[in-house]
């Protein structure tokens, strides 16, 4: 199938809408992850977006979405996909996708049942005429509204990766667990799950290797190291059936190019390091898978026939194609649900805890000094305040002494005035 996908707005005369997050930091986002997994199922996928070079002959909304259409028309697309987030009053919630023919329904009905399995409100296929890309493509075509980029409930919902794959199972019809996405869990919850499970820290650099050589591929390291546990019975803390040891570096049963017995060691491929082993290992994965670039010229896989390329998509096709076994992808699947779930303790919390505690701590010592600076001026005050107390009590007899002194001299004089007049009165 050929499928034209168009991500919204992202030209300046059409600019997405800026709510909790960026509407087309979400279309982007979305798309390029659906685009990839959609080229690793064998799709051909055209992206009919607008590019830098169109720019120039861009000079409206409708140049942008012109330039779409006739990119999708001219590629003789079968289907067209145009990805959009809502944006209303920071209530609204939910997905809904727009059509114009019934074709277009029947496309979009299930990729809706997909998003809404994630947990949004299906607000429901809406047909609508007025839309410029729904009216112009040759081929039917939809306009997913994932959910709504100003709303609390969507935007704490959304995850790019899991929106991408609900659109691409929407699509393609295929169920199950997809093999090739970004990582599902984080380093440290695999590395924690693997504490709980291994006997000791052999782990570690088999961990390293697969998640930063899975993550290049655009292969789920959660998957293959969950592989990896199940068929060496976590580094043979549970003895292997065919008979080999961690000396084989062989961390997936591979073996050798001539094949043999389940139960015949010198059947199984011997690496020269784990590197080697895994290496092997992603690579048989991606041949199955069919990603881009396989089979390869060169690989330590040696088992990469050329028929196997692209027979698988997900994890339960593992147990009908790697192996025949009824338990095996289901083994695997609780694995990787394990590992998805394993509760971490997030270093940067805690940084954060102890950088919060610092502060407190910087902020009471200031307050502390404060308190105590207020304090010592407050008895230099009480000291001061007893020191005028005394002085105005000093002041106060003084002056009642000088009353007395004036009081004895207006006596004084009174009599000396008085003893004169009686002698003048006498002359
Ligand atoms: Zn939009």
């Amino acid at each position: 199938m050929k499928i034209g996908i168009l991500r919204g707005h992202n030209t300046i005369y059409n600019r997405g809408a800026n709510g909790i997050l960026k509407e087309e930091d979400m279309i982007n986002d979305v798309s390029f992850k659906l685009i990839n997994k959609l080229k690793a199922a064998g799709q051909i996928v055209i992206d009919c977006t607008p590019t830098q070079e169109d720019f120039k002959n861009i000079h409206s909304t409708t140049d942008s979405l012109r330039i779409r259409c006739q990119r999708a028309n001219a590629a003789n697309v079968d289907i067209v996909v145009s990805i959009h987030f809502n944006y209303y009053n920071g209530q609204a919630n939910g997905s809904e996708i727009f059509y114009v023919s019934e074709n277009g329904n029947n496309i979009g009905q299930p990729v809706l049942n997909e998003i809404v399995n994630l947990g949004f409100t299906n607000r429901g296929m809406k047909k609508n005429t007025s839309l410029y890309v729904l009216n112009n493509t040759i081929a039917p075509a939809i306009l997913v509204e994932g959910c709504f980029c100003d709303s609390v409930k969507d935007t704490n919902l959304f995850d790019s990766e899991k929106m991408a794959t609900a659109i691409f199972k929407g699509l393609t019809g295929i169920k199950g667990t997809l093999i090739s996405t970004s990582p599902t869990a984080s380093k440290d919850q695999i590395a924690t799950w693997a504490k709980e499970n291994f006997l000791n820290d052999n782990y570690k650099e088999l961990l390293d290797i697969y998640w930063t050589d899975c993550i290049s591929k655009e292969i789920n390291p959660v998957i293959l190291f969950a592989q990896m546990c199940l068929e060496t019975g976590f580094l043979y803390k549970i003895p292997s059936q065919a008979g080999i040891d961690a000396s084989y570096y062989n961390p997936c049963g591979l073996k050798t190019t001539s094949g043999g017995s389940n139960i015949d060691p010198t059947a199984h491929k011997k690496f020269k390091n784990w590197k080697e082993g895994i290496t092997a290992h992603i690579d048989h994965m991606g041949l199955y898978l069919g990603l881009d670039g396989y089979p390869k010229e060169s690989t330590p896989d040696p088992r990469h026939f050329s028929y196997l390329k692209g027979i698988i998509t997900t994890v339960e096709d593992l147990g009908k194609t790697w192996t025949t076994s009824d338990t095996y992808a289901s083994v695997l699947l609780k694995y990787s649900s394990e590992i998805e779930n394993t509760e971490i303790f997030v270093h940067t919390d805690l940084e954060r805890l102890a950088k919060k505690v610092d502060d407190l701590e910087t902020s009471y010592s200031y307050l502390s000094s404060q308190i105590s600076q207020i304090n010592s001026r407050l008895s230099s005050l009480e000291d001061n305040l007893q020191f005028f107390t005394e002085r105005i009590a000093t002041l106060t007899s003084n002056v009642s002494t000088i009353n007395q002194n004036i009081a004895s001299l207006q006596s004084f004089v009174d009599k000396t005035l008085k003893h004169y007049q009686d002698i003048i009165k006498e002359v």
